[in-house]
């Protein structure tokens, strides 16, 4: 509560011991205009404490000498009980070090017996109060503001220490399912529904907040909604206390983490990936002090989950996944802990385990409920699950490798099979061994010249000329021989290391182009295709830097096609479409490769300045069968034409491919059946006959 002060009446306590002093002040009191005052004499410490302690006072003038105790001690112990009466300190000789120290203890001004004059004692008392007052109004503002913004969404508790009474908000008992009229106002109705594994650690914080050990009281954990599950919970509060510093109240708010975004995946309401680390990493403290104890992870990855999103679409392939979940809960005992990873990833904390036959048993049952079908929205869909499990052990140390072990297991699982699971073995961390491996050497290839670069012809369908060449890299590794650009590239990409080894690619390639168009005449025309990495397209120079290349090699742009996939452009659109107007506006050619394998839709494809549809392999494979297949290639280049774009066929292998493709009229084609990756030396000798591809199939 504010002081409700009236400006023409102040109530001064004077705390000074010599009785003169008294009178003068008095005096001077009276020579001030407009205001009255009302004046308490004290003369001692004891008195003064005693005064103050009842509130009654606007402002205290106190002399810095009384007796064993000063003034100062007098103010240091008013602010730390929290008393709020300003004061203002008073001395018989002007002292700079006392002034300081007035001030710094919280004094609100310091004068000088001999030299105060009614006007400065006037302007000195009137700020005083008027400071306090301007404190106090915005200390009880910032508490309503508080109290209203909480109240919002919050429950509210207020714990009173003395007598034992909880009071719990209607908001804080809806949370967990209750309403107004249930529940006591007992600290046991709260206590008794927090998780055990959270009890102790609820109490170890709550008792150290009382002690005055914390700032402030806060934690995160699980209580027992009125449907039996356990929700996560934030509990903060903030304890009140009395003029001897013991506690009288403790009160706070309660907010339910259901829907945090960090912590919650927002489509099934499953604890995230943080929120499950955080769970391991509680079970691995429990380790330590039981070392036997042991859980498994469970590491779910669905099968056919693609199919399913690219079949039935994104809407439905969500509904799935909800439905996962739930069956996932219902299987489960209630404190196991289930997680969504991310895309079609579940993990599974199961605590308190005996055997691996037991966490067996778990997976076998796992496996068998998730093969039958789900009806989701008229579709009866049918996917199952890939597992695979870790255990502690007494070296675990960090819940990060429970989570990867668990994930190597699974990735074993799915190659068994579909439906399966498997128990981690060390080996498999030779996987993540041999990664790791390659990541380090990756680093060191480029300056160890261990990179250089095959070229794929890219062949005119109707006249059997040559008329590109795609560069693809090879990286010879000193120990591990060749390595397929499919292994590296991605982790290249993880790495970051894609972009310098992206650069090296394209100047090498322009080099190449450059050096060959010299040497063979007649070969101004050829193009080369350089891939690109979604990290390299992110780079703000990619521009600048792709048209410096081309001008140490005197290239102009429409010599260099730039190769990126359906799926580069899907993650960000609007980032992307900026990014191809620029490379476009600048000459360059862009095209899509293994189009057909992401979702782009035909208005999708209208929105981005492209030049060249690539059709993925998968497709013109399926050439050789005659299916409904071919008329997906044949509208690929239909629609590629009216869009006014060319198309290529990638991974040309038989001679029926090659006709289909020519009846459907597409412009270009590239496959093992023309010419497979060359090195420089095939390039040359290609060049130096220019002789045509044979693509008529006489
Ligand atoms: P891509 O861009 O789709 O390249 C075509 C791949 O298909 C090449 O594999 C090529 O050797 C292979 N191929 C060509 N004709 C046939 C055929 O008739 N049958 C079959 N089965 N395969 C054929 P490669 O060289 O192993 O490259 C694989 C992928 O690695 C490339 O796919 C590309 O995505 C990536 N890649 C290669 N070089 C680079 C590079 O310099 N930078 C980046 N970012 N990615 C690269
Ligand atoms: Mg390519
Ligand atoms: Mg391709």
């Amino acid at each position: 509560m504010v002081k409700i002060i009236d400006p023409l009446r102040l109530h001064i306590l004077f705390v000074e011991d010599d009785e003169d002093d008294y009178f003068l002040f008095q005096e001077l009191l009276d020579e001030i205009e407009g205001t009255q005052f009302e004046l308490t004499w004290v003369s001692s410490f004891d008195a003064a404490f005693h005064e103050i302690q009842q509130n009654q006072h606007d402002v205290c003038l106190c002399d810095y000498q009384l007796g064993a105790r000063n003034g100062i001690d007098l103010l240091k112990e008013k602010v730390a009980l929290g008393y709020t009466i300003p004061m203002i300190m008073l001395t018989g000789q002007d002292c700079r070090e006392i002034d300081l120290e007035a001030m710094q203890a919280g004094a609100a001004d310091y004068l000088v017996k001999g030299s105060i004059s009614p006007g400065l004692l006037d302007r000195s008392i009137r700020y005083a109060v008027n400071h306090a007052r301007t404190l106090a109004a915005l200390r009880e503002r910032e508490e309503q503001y508080m109290l209203v913004a909480q109240a919002a969404n919050d429950g509210l508790w207020d714990w009173n220490v003395q007598t034992l009474e909880v009071y719990f908000s209607a908001r804080w008992k809806s949370m967990i399912g209750y309403t107004e009229q249930e529940l006591t106002a007992s600290m046991d109705e709260w206590l008794d529904r927090i998780h055990l594994e959270d009890r102790d650690r609820f109490q170890a914080e709550l008792q150290a907040h009382l002690q005055g050990q914390t700032p402030a009281f806060e934690i995160q954990y699980r209580i027992q909604h009125k449907d039996g599950l356990y929700r996560w919970v934030n509990s903060r509060g903030l304890a009140f206390r009395g003029t001897e510093g013991q506690v009288v109240r403790i009160a706070g708010s309660q907010t339910d983490l259901t829907h945090h975004v960090a912590l919650y995946d927002q489509l099934t309401g499953l604890p995230s990936r943080v929120l499950f680390l955080e769970q391991l990493k509680r079970a691995l403290s429990r380790v330590k002090r039981e070392p036997n104890y042991r859980f498994a992870v469970l590491f779910l990855d669905c099968d056919r989950f693609k199919v399913v999103n690219d079949s039935l679409g994104h809407h439905i392939g969500d509904r799935l996944l909800v439905a996962i979940a739930q069956r996932l809960e219902q299987l489960l005992r209630p404190g196991d802990v289930i997680s969504r990873l991310g895309g079609d990833e579940f993990a599974i904390l199961t605590e308190n385990m005996h055997s691996l036959f037991e966490v067996e048993t778990i997976a076998r049952r796992l496996n068998k409920e998730l093969e039958k079908p789900f009806a989701l929205e008229g579709n009866t869909v049918y996917t199952s699950a890939s597992i695979g499990i870790s255990f502690n052990s007494e070296t675990t140390l960090n819940p990060e490798d429970l989570l990867r072990d668990a994930d190597n297991a699974m990735y074993r699982a799915k190659a068994l099979g579909k439906s399966q699971y498997t128990v981690f073995a060390s080996e498999m961390r030779d996987r993540v061994q041999s990664r790791l491996q390659i990541e380090t050497d990756l680093r060191a290839a480029l300056d160890r010249h261990e990179f250089y670069l095959h070229y794929q012809p890219i062949v005119s369908l109707e006249t059997g000329m040559l008329r590109g060449l795609e560069a693809l890299i090879r990286w010879q590794h000193p120990q591990k021989g060749l390595i397929s650009p499919t292994e590296f590239i991605p982790i290249a990409e993880e790495t970051g290391l894609i972009v310098p080894i992206g650069d090296w690619v394209l100047c090498q390639a322009c080099q190449q182009l450059q050096e060959w168009r010299n040497a063979f005449p007649g070969t101004e025309f050829l193009s080369v295709s350089v891939n690109l990495s979604r990290k390299q397209l992110s780079q703000p120079n990619l521009a600048t830097n792709i048209q410096r290349v081309l001008v140490q090699n005197q290239l102009s742009p429409h010599n260099l096609k730039l190769e990126i996939t359906e799926t580069m452009i899907m993650d960000d659109e609007e980032a992307a479409k900026t990014i191809l107007m620029n490379l476009k506006a600048l000459g360059f050619q862009i095209q899509i490769d293994d189009f057909g394998t992401g979702y782009s839709s035909l208005s999708f494809l209208q929105n981005f300045p492209l030049n060249t549809l690539k059709i993925d392999r998968s497709f013109v494979w399926a050439l050789d069968s005659n299916t409904e297949r071919h008329e997906i290639v044949q509208s690929i280049v239909m629609l590629a034409h009216n869009l006014g774009m060319t198309a290529i066929a990638e991974g040309v292998e038989t001679p029926e491919q090659l006709q289909r493709l020519r009846d459907f009229k597409c412009d270009l084609a590239q496959g093992y059946l023309l010419a497979k990756p060359l090195p420089t030396e095939g390039v040359e000798a290609l060049l130096a006959s220019m002789r045509p591809l044979p693509v008529s199939v006489a």
